[in-house]
């Protein structure tokens, strides 16, 4: 601390630059501080710092993170705990550009694995990020030093220690992400994709937040006697809700009943939430796809041939390649890339799909002929999906009733509170006259790999390396931007942050290779995060890679699939 102190003495009032040499570690009472980058100006992207508490002093005892499921929630817990703390003790911004702020990655409703803590038996470190004080490009020692040896000593002091915690709040945080991962992990052996718990609360407060609805609002989730279904968690005990089966499910209902709440609920279901978010008991297998149209999209050799084939010139749909995606071969090939990675759940939504890619009526069969269709739409595929591939669906399909036909289970929402009509369906069905008829001579049993060529994969613009990730759907390429707004499943830009680096990494690594094939690429990268943390995707040297959250094959699949530049050869 004092060499902190004589530091910024000496460089009180000198040019912004002179703050590099506070670049080093520096011992306090109870942690150890570590400024690994200096900013160049008090406008750039924040200094990184580091705080590390031994555990001898930190004492967190040993079974509170014990798996990986209790050691992401504690890591989690003690960045909302730091964050909590800034926000009290950090004074704010004073001076130029991003003087006086402290912030620290700590995420939203969903609990993920993320960089800016880390706990281990030997220590607790939290990154962070500061912006060095200063009045135009002039050092403000005094604000530094109030900042460094003031405001960081009492976040740190409140924020990571066992003792400063709430220890009940805590426990329950880590209960709660240890509950959910084990019931995903038992959702297959009950032959059940999704699980949503009795008394969930699952609309959100706008349409541009994320928090729930006050439950004064809402009407708390309550699953019909059909589908009611007992799972017992480790820490809860016995939880009762909605089990969705496998195969193919409906949800309808009318317009505003809660069809696509639902929907976006079981979507999210394939990550742990917060105590309180109202849907940490809402648990999807964590291969669910959410699927969509994406017009405009670029598309790579896919072979979307079993929903699109016979396009007007001949255009090869083996081996589909487009700059300008429709509505409908997007989805089809949104839906194939997906297989590609393993899905095994799809999930639509009739607001966000096209319309003739999801049903073609009977009456429609009788005026345009198949040969002069190109489209084969989902009722014709989702079946054969289920039954050859074994990917379940979940589709909500409030518009068309066709549908009935293929579904196992209709799952109806009548004003936010779902029933089921599978027999109901069944019988109308029955006295139906007119009846579209499947449109399908083959089955549709593999998916076309795909192998990315590393030479279509260009991080560079000139000579330098350019890739940044921006918010939760951009990413700059090389010269190129990936439009990430249609991959539904990303909830924190800092897994866009991860995805930008993941890509770099496989590049570095080789993965990326010629020879290796997508899903092979993106299990190899995810094999190296467990092994040795998601820091390992870093190649900063010596600055901390502080806000990286884990995203899951298909978003980094997602990303590279949208890379305009990029080519592939399909393997045999
Ligand atoms: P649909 O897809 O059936 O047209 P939505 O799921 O979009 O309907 O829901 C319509 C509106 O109702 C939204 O504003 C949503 O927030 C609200 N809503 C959904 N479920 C509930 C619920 N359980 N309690 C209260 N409001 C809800
Ligand atoms: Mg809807």
């Amino acid at each position: 601390m004092e060499k902190l102190k004589n530091i910024l003495s000496i460089i009180d009032h000198k040019g912004y630059k002179a703050y590099k040499q506070l670049e080093g570690r520096y011992d306090f009472e109870d942690f150890t501080l570590h400024i690994d980058h200096v900013q160049g100006d008090p406008f750039a992207s924040p200094s990184r710092l580091r705080a590390r508490v031994m555990q001898t002093k930190a004492v967190f005892s040993p079974e509170l993170f014990s798996n990986s499921s209790r050691k992401t929630a504690l890591e989690d817990y003690i960045s909302r705990a730091f964050n909590k703390s800034l926000k009290q003790e950090c004074r704010g911004s004073c001076g130029t550009g991003k003087s006086g702020l402290i912030n620290i990655d700590s995420g939203g409703q969903e609990i993920l694995k993320r960089t800016s803590c880390m706990v281990n038996s030997d220590f607790v470190e939290v990154r962070f990020y500061a912006g060095l004080p200063a009045r135009g490009r002039t050092i403000l020692g005094n604000h530094c030093l109030e900042m460094l040896t003031g405001e960081v000593p009492k976040i740190v002091a409140a924020s990571m220690f066992y003792r400063s915690l709430d220890e009940k709040e805590m426990k329950k945080h880590i209960q709660i992400c240890e509950d959910q991962d084990y019931l995903r992990g038992i959702l297959e052996e009950n032959n059940l994709v999704s699980f949503i718990k009795n008394g969930s609360i699952l609309p959100r407060k706008s349409g541009i937040s994320d928090s729930p609805l006050p439950e004064s609002e809402a009407i708390a989730f309550k699953s019909p006697a059909q589908l009611e279904t007992t799972l017992k968690a480790p820490n809860a005990g016995n939880i009762t809700g909605m089990g969705i089966p496998r195969g193919v499910t409906l949800i309808i209902g009318g317009g505003f009943h809660g069809k696509t709440t639902l929907l976006k609920a079981i979507e999210r279901g394939i990550y742990n939430h917060i105590p309180s978010d109202g849907r940490e008991y809402c648990i999807t297998v964590d291969s669910a796809v959410k699927i969509r149209a994406e017009e405009g999209r670029n598309i790579q050799k896919v072979n979307i041939s079993p929903f699109i084939s016979n396009l007007p010139f001949d255009k090869d749909t083996i081996k589909f390649s487009t700059a300008n995606a429709s509505g409908s071969t997007s989805q089809a090939a949104n839906i194939i890339e997906a297989l590609e990675c393993g899905a095994g759940l799809l999930l639509l939504d009739e607001d966000t799909s096209a319309t003739n890619f999801l049903i073609r009526d009977e009456i429609m069969q009788k005026m345009v002929p198949k040969d002069k269709e190109p489209i084969t739409p989902f009722i014709d595929r989702v079946k054969d999906i289920y039954q050859k591939l074994v990917t379940s669906s979940i589709l909500v399909m409030g518009g068309s009733g066709d549908y009935f036909e293929v579904a196992d289970t209709i799952i109806m929402m009548d004003c936010y509170l779902p029933c089921i009509v599978t027999e109901k369906a069944a019988e109308l069905i029955k006295e139906r006259k007119d009846i579209r008829h499947i449109e399908i001579s083959d089955s549709f049993s593999f998916i076309t790999s795909r192998i990315p060529l590393p030479s279509s994969i260009n991080p560079f613009r000139g000579n330098r390396k350019r890739v940044k990730s921006r918010g939760l759907d951009n990413i700059t390429f090389g010269f190129y931007s990936i439009d990430l707004s249609a991959v539904e499943q990303i909830v924190d830009p800092s897994q866009v942050n991860a995805v930008s680096d993941i890509i770099l990494y496989a590049l570095r690594k080789k993965y990326i290779n010629g020879k290796n094939i997508l899903t092979d690429i993106m299990d190899m990268i995810l094999e190296d995060i467990k092994k040795y943390g998601l820091d390992i995707i870093s190649d900063f040297k010596g600055r901390h890679p502080g806000s990286y959250a884990l995203p899951r094959k298909f978003e980094i699949a997602a990303a590279i699939n949208r890379l305009r530049t990029l080519k592939v050869l399909q393997a045999s």
